[in-house]
């Protein structure tokens, strides 16, 4: 059973998850186990949560285009009822929490960028489904997808998959987020990331890639080489509220940027996220959804543990014209 124990110093939670260390392994050539994520080996799997299938076949069975299961090694559990224990600096609660593994593709595919558009937008709605099915849960205050593409960046399993989680409380960093970006509204009555967004485009010095409704760029103070935010140019603090016509100029946008970083940087290993707003009532229809790419070119060394600051060896300026110069 995982624990999520509290620094008392830092004020950071950390979550013991011991189970965590049976996951299988898999990638490459070295691989000799069956792919769990294959179709066919769907009895791999804890039984499916959400499956879309081309023609009305058994559930947890062949002939799905994408399927939601829970996570077998959860970090967070949701079949048990939040405890928290505090022993004077001794602080933990039991990790409840929801935890979801989206399978995009029944092929042993290995990156997302790989699937065709229409692809892209089928896991796009799956997202979406699941963010707005646990959304409805009160006992969720905090929803993530990410993605983990490499082993380097985490990835256990090679073929292609996200997982989504759900938390009973909001992660500080978030909270210090939402905080600045209440701090911003406050004293120029703007969103940050709408005015940021409105500058870049102006400059374009930044900006890889841009239709009707998105933009990806590299952050003016991007952490990790080769860094990617993409953002709805309007101002839409929730994800899963995305509209059916803003699917496929996002997918597009995905697609396009993840062929451009792949050139430029030799297929790197990255983590992808999706910050869509928590609820915090400070937050609310004031954040700005937004999908992080975080290439993970060089590891995190003691510099960056010991100050949390991080040393990026390629202006973003630099990784911006690059990408959107790059012939895909
Ligand atoms: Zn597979
Ligand atoms: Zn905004
Ligand atoms: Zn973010």
């Amino acid at each position: 059973m995982p624990e999520l124990r509290k620094d008392s110093i830092t004020g950071r939670w950390v979550i013991i998850a011991t189970d965590r260390a049976k996951r299988p392994h898999q990638h490459g050539s070295a691989a000799t186990e069956p792919c769990p994520f294959c179709s066919g080996n769907e009895a791999m799997t804890p039984p499916e949560v959400l499956a879309y299938r081309r023609s009305s076949g058994d559930s947890n069975a062949p002939g799905w285009s994408l399927r939601v299961v829970s996570n077998k090694y959860p970090a967070f559990e949701q079949t048990v009822r939040y405890q928290a224990r505090n022993d004077g600096l001794l602080e933990s609660t039991n990790s409840v929490g929801v935890h979801e593994v989206i399978i995009e593709s029944p092929e042993h595919v290995t990156d997302i960028g790989s699937l065709s558009k229409e692809h892209i937008v089928l896991v796009l709605r799956a997202y979406q489904q699941r963010l707005r099915h646990w959304r409805g849960d009160p006992r969720w205050q905090y929803l993530m997808i990410f993605k983990n593409q490499g082993e380097q960046a985490g990835a256990s399993l090679e073929h292609v998959h996200s997982q989504l989680v759900a938390l009973p409380a909001i992660p500080k960093d978030i909270v210090d987020q939402v905080d600045r970006m209440s701090k911003h509204r406050e004293t120029t009555g703007q969103c940050i990331y709408c005015e940021m967004i409105k500058k870049e485009i102006e400059c374009r010095e930044r900006v890889i890639c841009l239709n009707q409704r998105f933009v990806a760029l590299c952050p003016y103070a991007s952490r990790f080489s080769y860094e990617i935010c993409i953002l709805p140019i309007d101002h839409r603090p929730v994800f899963e509220d995305i509209l059916e016509q803003e699917m496929t100029p996002l997918a597009d946008t995905l697609r396009d940027t993840l062929a451009r970083l792949s050139l430029v940087a030799n297929n790197p290993p990255y983590n992808l996220v999706i910050h869509t707003s928590p609820k915090l009532a400070s937050a609310d229809g004031h954040y700005h959804w937004h999908m992080e790419i975080m290439p993970q070119l060089t590891r995190a060394a003691g510099f960056e543990w010991g100050s949390g600051m991080h040393i990026n060896a390629v202006a973003p300026e630099t990784a911006a014209r690059s990408l959107r110069d790059a012939r895909i």
